[in-house]
């Protein structure tokens, strides 16, 4: 190999040996995953300033740009993808997803369309028609893959809004937003922040937006459903954040598409259920949605990042998302750019297709009901208190709170500060609560007891001993 443009390295035969060397400090790093302190300690903080210099006048042999980059930053990192963390909703990575995840980083495909890369377009066409069939969900629905359900939901509402406008008759292409009949738009008072973000980057304000009174849970309340205005959508939740609740699909769907109404369902993490026999039940009417997004980062355990748009109107989401160009081949069987809104595109089809080829339907079902039943594990773990169970956990959230919010927030920090277990809080229906969400492959019974007992040593620290009687 020559670098002949690169001064004082214009005879290097490195590619061999780096990508070992990076096999070597990831596989390291794999396999310390559950030892390591979960979220970094200050030294490995402080090392970072090493990271704080001026852009380098001249080039670097790239074995040091390596070794500076594990040396430093590997500890800097959160333990995220190992079986103690509990923060967010961040699934780990199964082993042949991040296998496969090297291999097809090695072929640096560019997914925009069929003729960029073969193999690209099969293996999403493959997963388009596995995942659509694990989900139950109509046939004819297309997928786009995305950097996630943020990005998935703001491609299904620009769907959502191109087949109103299509339905109204109003020429979108030519006039867009300006004069255009307003589209309202229905949810849960309780949906993710980034509907929200999708919702303004499309042109929509809160004028427009109706969120709705929900229940404990952060369920929609169908007698809070109000008679819908005309180019309505509704958006409805799989799996809320905090509480992992699931909206009554059955119940609400077909009052609002009576009324015309695009309906999208966020199931970023919830949507799997729909492949688990013990949590199917919760996905009960889904399919009749229009369009849904899902992470194959969170519960599948598919390495970052990687969501789905999933779509029933394949005209729809590919009038929002087609671009031109007389330098487009669009001659393949499948151009992954007309379904997202991206054109070049790294190829996430291929560690999905790995992660389901590999769990297969009872692979799928299994990974989904062992997060439930660790869950459960820990729910019983906590019923004697001091916490308080929030949520009725119905998945793999679970949601507990001290009795005033200053125990709440200072036994999370207690948590957090201790480094064997993370997780993260929030504010549910005015009240602190911490969020333990069990979406790691990795995780089992024992990480579960250790994370029971690191919650009771947390309560102990910041509540009074009672006083104890003479
Ligand atoms: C995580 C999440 C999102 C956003 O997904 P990203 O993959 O972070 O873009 C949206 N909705 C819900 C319910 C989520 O949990």
């Amino acid at each position: 190999m020559t670098f002949s443009w690169l001064p004082g390295q214009s005879e290097l035969n490195l590619q061999q040996d780096l990508l070992d060397a990076a096999a070597f400090a990831a596989k390291h790093y794999a396999a310390t995953l559950d030892a390591r302190a979960v979220f970094p300690g200050q030294t490995a903080l402080t090392a970072l300033a090493v990271f704080d210099e001026p852009i380098p006048e001249d080039p670097c042999d790239p074995g040091i740009v390596l070794e500076t980059l594990a040396t430093h930053g590997g500890p800097a990192t959160t333990a995220s993808s190992g079986p103690n963390y509990y923060g967010f909703v961040t699934g780990g990575s199964l082993p042949i997803a991040l296998a496969a995840r090297w291999l097809g980083d090695a072929w640096d495909q560019n997914s925009a369309l069929g003729r960029m890369s073969p193999i690209a377009a099969q293996l999403e066409q493959t997963v388009e028609h596995w995942v659509t069939d694990l989900l139950g969900l109509p046939k004819e629905t297309l997928m786009g893959l995305v950097s996630g359900s943020s990005i998935a939901g703001l491609s299904a509402l620009a769907a959502a809004r191109s087949h109103l406008y299509a339905k109204a008759q109003w020429p979108f292409a030519e006039k867009g937003l300006q004069g255009a009949p307003p589209i309202h738009i229905y949810g849960p008072d309780s949906l993710h922040g980034s509907i929200d973000k999708a919702l303004s980057l499309l042109g929509f304000g809160a004028n427009q937006m109706h969120w709705l009174a929900t229940d404990s849970e952060g369920r929609l309340l169908p007698s809070a459903l109000p008679t819908l205005a005309p180019n309505a959508i509704v958006i409805l939740q799989a799996g809320q954040v905090c509480t992992g609740a699931f909206d009554d699909f059955a119940s609400i769907i077909p009052i609002v598409k009576a009324q015309g109404a695009w309906v999208h369902i966020d199931g970023a993490f919830g949507l799997w259920a729909a492949a688990c026999d013990r949590t199917r039940h919760l996905m009960a009417g889904a399919g009749q949605a229009d369009s849904w997004s899902v992470d194959a980062h969170k519960t599948l355990n598919v390495p970052y990042d990687c969501g789905l748009v999933l779509c029933r109107h394949p005209s729809a989401l590919k009038s929002a998302l087609t671009a031109s160009g007389s330098y487009l081949d669009q001659s393949s069987i499948r151009n992954g750019m007309e379904m997202t809104p991206e054109m070049s595109r790294r190829a996430r089809s291929v560690e999905l297709w790995a992660a389901l080829k590999f769990l297969g339907r009872s692979g799928v079902a299994g990974l989904i009901g062992h997060f439930c039943t660790l869950a459960a594990q820990l729910r019983e773990h906590l019923r004697d208190g001091p916490y308080t169970l929030i949520n009725e956990g119905g998945f793999n959230q679970v949601l507990v709170a001290l009795d005033e919010d200053a125990q709440t927030n200072a036994a999370l920090q207690c948590l957090q500060d201790a480094g064997r277990v993370w997780m993260s809080g929030a504010t549910w229906q005015g009240r602190a609560v911490i969020r333990i969400s069990i979406s790691n492959w990795q995780t089992t019974d024992a990480h579960i007891d250790l994370l029971a007992a690191e919650m009771q040593r947390a309560a102990r620290a910041v509540q009074p001993t009672p006083p104890t009687s003479p």
